[in-house]
Order: C-alpha cells, then sequence, then structure tokens
C-alpha cells in the first residue's frame, strides 16, 4: 500500500503547501484509493498524479474546517467526468458533512452521475470496509473532529515449499488451493493446509488522525499502529498556546507515539510559518533530542509505502 500526502498545511495553502489531502492506495489489497480530507485544490493535485477519481471509493473527512475540506464538492462533481460514472462513493464524515455535500450539490445544480452515500458518524463506531477494520473516534478540536484507525486483514502465510515437495506435492494449480482452502485432497489424500504455511502476518494499521488537541481517545486511534498520521501545527514553541488552538505541539505527538508504540509517525498539518530550512533544521534537532522517535515531517507528493 502506499500513502501519498498532497496537501500538507495547516489553515491556508501556500506555494509549497496545499491544504489537508492524502490519499491511500489500496493496492495489492484492492485496486481502488481512499481519501482522507479533501482541502481545496485536492482535485488539481490528484490531476498531477496516476491516481484515478474513478478509482476513488471512500473518502473520510476528519473535520469541517475549510482546510480539509472546501476542495471536496469540485471533486465529486470532477468524478462524474473523470471516469466515476456509475461507480459508487462513500463520504464518511461528522456530523454536518451531509448537509455540506447536499447544499453545495443543490445550489450549484450539480447532479452526480454515480450513487454517493454520506455517512455521519460521533465517533465510537467500528466500521468495515471491504475486508478492513475503520475504528472511529472523536478527538479534541473544538469543533467534532474524528480519526480514523484502519486495521488491514492478516497477510497469509506463504506456503512452504520443501514441506509440500518432500510430501510429493508438486508446483501446480493445486498450490492455490493449499493457500486458500482449510483442507485440500490431493492424490485421494486429505491434508490440512495450515501445515503447510508459515504463519499470517498480522495486518497492518494506521492511524489518521483529524486536528485535535491532546485527548484519551488518540490512544485508541494510536495503539501499537504501524504508522500514525498526525497534525503538529506547533513543532516548536509554546505548548500552551497550541493547546489554546485545539491543536498538538510536536512533544505532544513523541509522548502519544512512545506511549502506544508507534511504529513510524508521519507529521502533516505544518504551519506556514515554518520555512523548508527551519523544517530541515528541526528535523535534526528532533532526530538528536529524541532518537527512539522515528518520524517523517510530510511535504506535498512525498508518498510513503507500508
Ligand atoms: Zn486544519
Ligand atoms: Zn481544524
Amino acid at each position: 500500500m502506499k500513502i501519498t500526502f498532497l496537501g500538507t498545511g495547516a489553515g491556508l495553502p501556500s506555494k509549497d503547501r496545499n491544504t489537508q489531502t492524502t490519499v491511500l492506495d489500496l493496492n495489492p489489497l484492492s485496486n481502488e484509493y481512499w481519501l482522507f480530507d479533501a482541502g481545496e485544490a485536492a482535485q488539481h493535485r490528484i490531476l498531477n498524479t496516476n491516481i484515478k477519481l474513478g478509482k476513488l471509493t471512500t473518502i473520510f473527512i476528519t473535520h469541517l474546517h475549510g482546510d480539509h475540506l472546501f476542495g471536496l464538492p469540485g471533486l465529486l462533481t470532477s468524478r462524474s467526468f473523470q471516469g466515476g460514472e456509475g461507480r459508487p462513493l462513500k463520504v464518511i464524515g461528522p456530523r454536518g458533512i451531509k448537509l455540506y455535500v447536499e447544499t453545495t450539490l443543490m445550489l450549484t445544480g450539480s447532479h452526480l452521475n454515480y450513487p454517493l452515500e454520506v455517512l455521519e458518524l460521533n465517533g465510537g463506531e467500528v466500521l468495515t470496509i471491504n475486508k478492513v477494520s475503520v475504528n472511529v473516534q472523536p478527538l479534541k478540536h473544538g469543533i467534532s473532529s474524528l480519526g480514523y484507525r484502519l486495521k488491514f486483514p492478516p497477510k497469509e502465510g506463504r506456503l512452504k515449499q520443501q514441506k509440500l515437495l518432500t510430501a510429493g506435492i508438486e508446483p501446480g494449480p493445486i498450490y492455490k488451493e493449499f493457500k486458500t482452502r482449510p483442507v485440500v485432497t490431493y492424490n485421494g489424500e486429505e491434508y490440512i493446509t495450515e501445515d503447510y504455511k508459515e504463519h499470517p502476518e498480522p495486518g497492518k494499521v494506521i492511524a489518521f488522525f483529524g486536528d485535535t488537541m491532546p485527548v484519551e481517545t488518540e490512544r485508541l486511534l494510536a495503539d501499537h499502529a504501524d504508522v500514525m498520521i498526525h497534525e503538529s501545527t506547533y513543532l516548536d514553541g509554546d505548548h500552551e498556546l497550541s493547546h489554546k488552538y485545539f491543536h498538538s505541539h510536536i512533544d505532544d505527538v513523541i509522548q502519544l507515539a512512545a506511549e502506544c508504540h508507534v511504529k513510524m509517525t508521519l507529521i502533516n498539518h505544518v504551519s506556514n510559518r515554518y520555512t523548508k530550512d527551519d523544517i530541515e533544521a528541526l528535523t535534526h534537532q528532533l532526530k538528536n533530542s529524541h532518537p527512539e522517535f522515528n518520524f517523517q515531517i510530510t511535504e506535498d507528493y512525498l508518498s510513503y509505502e507500508i
């Protein structure tokens, strides 16, 4: 799978950073994309990638602030003309998202040529979308803000080729049966296929956060995540100020990652006040002061394989 950041800024767009937009490519699990937030110009950013809007099946909106949402209506309508015809799309977000989408489409006389389902959540729900478990938790941001913890299905263990050969089972279509069925009959003998496979690999966990200041529910999202995507609007400076504006300070993110045993933290929602040089210097400082913290401060068009 691949996570691509198409908007990593906070609040306002800048020449370098678009507002919040992140895409998850679900290959090889399935040939589709999921979008997390749709900042203004999300569709323009997508045009610069090989992502096809027709293959976009689910959009997760974290909260209704404009820097996470103003790109949604245009993207929805363009999808009709970019391979989306007849292909259902689901939009998931906090209360108010349905009114926003329906009102915008209605007032602008826009008609979609595909089924659109808009799902409003409070947090606390667990959904299953294409075998992926999605745990939704409320965050703390002044307005309703959600975080999404995606748990992917375990990866089937590989076949123990040598053991199969020793048992006289030669490569061929029968191997596919060993991969997919619990019991297989071959030359009149029954085989329990589990005995011929490595242990399955646990499914990956991705935790995607909306804007938030520290709150207990964050732990439910971050617990042992392989990748956590978290805002840090305040990469340095005044801790209290960040909480006054319902945002996170880098120290909060470091603490959360450590306490929840997060393997990799990708930091987004970066304030425009930090220049490229600032980010480089801050990254360097953080690597020195917190060598155990595995992180990257994201930038637009960065891709991360998981
Ligand atoms: Zn924001
Ligand atoms: Zn916000």
